[in-house]
């Protein structure tokens, strides 16, 4: 399949890419990886008239420990880098296996914390060959007002799998996000929007320039069931992380993955770990609670039935997991 024509754009700064980022407005599209990017691109999905990389800005590939001990991660740090770094892993077991978790070691070589934090959403009709989607009308995604997962819907359902978003909520991150205007930083459980068009609260012209991790305070957990453990996305993903003890916990973060548009938190389950402690009864009632708040369309990839159970048994596996992590 061949790539649509394009014209690229390899800034040396992160000045002079924000510039190109700000001439040519929505006709212009961030590469990074390009490890999603440019099969969305061979589908035809994405044409942007210019791609602008900012590989070649150092800045952006640097990890620091910042002076509280939490973590600044440049967006242009690879996977592997991230995988590779026994700092992540110590700290932040739940983002490190996130980052671990995705597709393979070919992909993580070249795949970013910043793509994979912007990964656009994917739907089982969507995400295939121009050739593949032209036997039916277009949809949310493409060119109509349809959607042929749930024929009623309002709006486009498909599927964020970003694998380092939810353990990136748990931990407390914030998103940098840059123009040429200047910056805004904000909470990353701010960052999605819960359309699989518009996914993110990002603007034409706006970079995710870098993440800010706090540092850590409690234990955390990431667990991910694909198909297979090499090369698939997932059928659904659960970060969860725990500040203070079984009993009597400070504050607990549950949030599901590959379940729609955005990462779920889990508000109904996080309220019964709060009131009532991690135990055998709460860890069951959290796992039902997290069910039922998928409602009945949870994967595109999956049925909904197996997606149901799938969740309740991947919270319950990762919530006894997490409960038995205590010092
Ligand atoms: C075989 C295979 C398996 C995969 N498995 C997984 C998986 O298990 N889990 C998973 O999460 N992903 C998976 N992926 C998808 C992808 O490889 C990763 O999500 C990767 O992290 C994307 O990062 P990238 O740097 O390659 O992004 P790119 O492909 O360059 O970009 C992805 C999107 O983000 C935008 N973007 C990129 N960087 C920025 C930035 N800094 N600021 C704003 N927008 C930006 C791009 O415009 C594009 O829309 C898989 C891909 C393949 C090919």
């Amino acid at each position: 399949m061949q790539l649509p024509e394009f014209e690229y754009i390899r800034p040396k700064s992160l000045a002079e890419g924000l510039q190109a980022l700000a001439e040519h407005g929505p006709d212009a599209q961030i590469m990074s990886g390009g490890s999603d990017l440019l099969i969305n691109m061979k589908f035809r999905l994405d044409t942007p008239k210019y791609l602008v990389s900012f590989n070649d800005v150092a800045e952006l590939k640097a990890m620091e420990t910042l002076p509280d001990g939490g973590m600044q991660i440049g967006a242009g740090c690879t996977l592997t880098q991230l995988a590779g770094s026994g700092e992540l892993e110590d700290k932040y077991p739940a983002l490190h296996d996130a980052v671990f978790s995705v597709g393979s070691k070919h992909v993580r070589n070249a795949a970013t914390i910043g793509g994979n934090i912007c990964l656009d959403t994917r739907c089982w009709y969507t995400n295939q060959s121009e050739h593949w989607r032209e036997t039916r009308d277009g949809c949310f995604k493409t060119d109509t007002e349809e959607c042929h997962v749930i024929k009623t819907a309002a709006k486009c359902h498909a599927i964020n799998s970003s694998d380092s978003a939810p353990a990136l909520m748990v931990l407390g991150a914030t998103v940098v996000l840059a123009s040429a205007k200047g910056e805004r930083e904000l909470p990353i459980v701010e960052f999605y929007n819960d359309d699989g068009v518009d996914h993110t609260v990002m603007q034409p012209g706006e970079f995710l320039a870098r993440v800010l991790i706090p540092p850590p305070t409690g234990r955390s957990i990431y667990a991910k069931l694909a198909q297979r453990d090499g090369l698939d996305f997932a059928s659904g993903t659960f970060a969860a992380g725990i500040v203070g003890s079984n009993e009597s916990p400070e504050s607990v973060c549950l949030v599901m993955g590959s379940v729609g548009p955005a990462p779920k938190v889990l508000d109904k389950s996080i309220e019964i770990i709060m009131g009532q402690g991690l135990n055998d009864d709460t860890i069951e009632a959290a796992a039902l609670a997290a069910r039922a708040s998928l409602g009945e369309v949870t994967n595109l990839f999956t049925p909904s039935g197996y997606k149901r159970r799938l969740v309740k048994a991947l919270v319950k596996d990762a919530l006894n997991e997490l409960r038995d992590k205590e010092a």
